[in-house]
């Protein structure tokens, strides 16, 4: 078996029977021959009638086949000669057999050449029909959903206006309102995989249904008629498309153009839905918007309970001081120096209560998210005094390191939101943990020419391993009556300026959150 499949090329039956009626008659030709060169009168090369035999095998054998059937031939011319000439071998039989030994040498190298070709061929031809397979697999299997149009027509109609001088197709289809119309007719779908047909439903990729499937109310499909006049190779974009059953999705479109004109008729077409992701997107918009309005509702009730404890002391200062003023002025007889120095502290309380009014207006003045410039130390101050309250109720210290630092250009309550959040975290966290000492480490530095960084350090417990990951993802909360918010907020709002916040613990000990900002932001970036 092994050695007939070296010799015959045959690999099925109907092609085995096939390659035997040529090797039989390749036999019967060579015993014809040799029995004309030995028995009969006939002066001639009749030994290259050989050849004839070796063309007949050349269509069943293998090169080994081959090899095996030239010696034999040369065996057979040999063989008559040896039994002809033997004893006279006259010179002219002699340059005939070497003839013919040579025709069959010849014919041998040319009929191995030719059979090396072919071998190569079919391997050529093998490797691109698996290749083909492949891509023909990985084209149907796919879960992106994938189409083979033909463009040529629609191709060839642009070109045209092109060289007609039309280049805008927008103001082209305006003018002419049933182009677009005509443009989808141009379009002819040559094969779907199973995934567009899932996502357009089974008519989806049919004849005509591009009509359906392309909104009209959308101009899309103008910006592709557009990129295809352009001379674009890749076309992306959202879009919206129709399904069989007429629901709306929303689809990451994208066209590959070839180079070649004459390939506009193979060109792929890939959708990935988007629809349920682009919904959540939204809905966790919408969530954030809520609570970054929670969040800044919570720094004004910040600043409320501020504003309430401020007031109380000057407030309750003017009682005392109206009382004993009534009392200096019940006296008899009344004691006018002591009441006037009763009456100014008055005054001095009075004036404070109103300054502190006043600050907090101007505060609240500032959440317009319009940038500014102002000196970070200010704005640290007045986050400081804000959280006093709290600060004090902990026991907390705060150190401020000293660093001159440039005048910042920022969004100034976005910035002391976040400054707040760190640090109403960082007395949550040593609070929790019940803290010896309870430290907040305030360093700001500048990061280099373009950014301000401000690093906040607590001594507290520090973020768990399993915290550290979760840091910043939305709703992640170690508190009982936390929200899981602020961190995410503080990074987005942050971001959406251009700087960063990261977190993470500090060598000696404690979390440590990096604030930092551009100094001045080129443009308005949220
Ligand atoms: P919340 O304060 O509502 O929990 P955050 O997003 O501000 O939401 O914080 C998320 C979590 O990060 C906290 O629950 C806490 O586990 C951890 N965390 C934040 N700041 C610190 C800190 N300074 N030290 C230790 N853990 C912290």
């Amino acid at each position: 078996m092994a050695i007939a499949s070296t010799i015959f090329r045959a690999r099925d039956l109907e092609g085995g029977a096939q390659h035997l009626v040529f090797c039989l008659v390749a036999v019967v030709l060579a015993a014809g021959v040799f029995y004309v060169d030995t028995y009969t009168d006939i002066e001639g090369a009749i030994a290259v009638l050989y050849v004839i035999t070796m063309l007949l095998a050349a269509q069943a054998t293998t090169r080994v086949g081959l090899l095996a059937i030239s010696g034999c031939c040369a065996v057979l011319a040999l063989l008559s000669y040896a039994m002809t000439h033997g004893d006279d071998g006259d010179l002219q039989s002699t340059v005939r057999l070497i003839v013919a030994l040579a025709a069959l040498a010849v014919t041998t190298m040319l009929l191995m050449k030719t059979e090396s070709a072919r071998l190569t061929l079919l391997s050529i031809n093998s490797a691109l029909k698996e290749s083909e397979e492949r891509y023909r697999s990985i084209f149907d299997r796919t879960r992106v959903a994938l189409w083979e149009r033909d463009y040529s027509k629609l191709h060839a109609l642009l070109m045209n206006l092109k060289r007609q001088g039309i280049s805008d197709i927008r103001e082209y289809s305006r003018a002419n309102p049933g182009f677009v119309d005509r443009c989808i007719d141009l379009i002819d779908v040559v094969a779907s995989n199973e995934a567009a047909r899932e996502m357009l439903g089974p008519n989806g990729s049919a004849m005509g249904a591009l009509k359906r499937t392309i909104l009209p109310t959308q101009d899309k499909f103008i910006d592709v008629l557009q990129a295809i006049a352009d001379n674009r190779r890749v076309f992306e974009d959202k879009a919206v498309v129709r399904t069989d059953s007429g629901e709306d999705k929303l689809v990451l479109l994208s066209i590959s153009f070839p180079a070649d004109p004459a390939s506009f008729n193979r060109v792929v077409v890939s959708m990935v839905d988007v629809t349920q992701r682009e919904m959540a997107l939204k809905a966790l918009a919408e969530a954030q918007a809520e609570l970054t309005n929670a969040s800044k509702a919570a720094t004004v009730g910040a600043m409320s309970a501020s504003l309430a404890h401020e007031l109380n002391q000057p407030l309750g200062a003017i009682i005392v001081n109206a009382q004993t003023l009534l009392r200096w002025l019940d006296r008899d007889p009344p004691d006018l120096a002591a009441a006037r120095r009763s009456a100014e502290r008055m005054i001095r309380d009075s004036e404070r209560a109103s300054e502190i009014i006043r600050n907090t207006r101007s505060l609240l003045a500032h959440a317009d998210g319009k940038l500014e410039s102002f000196r970070l130390d200010d704005l640290i101050d007045e986050t400081l005094t804000l959280l006093e309250h709290e600060l004090q109720r902990s026991g907390t210290t705060v150190v401020v390191e000293k660093e001159e630092t440039p005048l910042l250009k920022a969004v100034r309550i976005e910035l002391q939101q976040v400054l707040i959040n760190l640090i109403t975290n960082a007395i949550q966290a040593m609070d929790e943990a019940g803290s010896g000492e309870r430290v907040i480490t305030v360093r700001k530095e500048k990061q280099d020419d373009d950014a301000i960084r401000v690093t906040i350090r607590d001594s507290g417990p520090g973020i768990s391993a399993e915290a550290k990951e979760k840091l910043f993802s939305p709703f992640f909360t170690t508190k009982a009556s936390g929200m899981g918010m602020g961190l995410s907020i503080c990074r987005s709002t942050l971001e959406a300026r251009g700087g960063r916040l990261d977190g993470g613990n500090h060598p000696e000990g404690g979390a440590v959150f990096a604030m930092s900002m551009p100094i001045r932001p080129e443009t308005d970036h949220a």
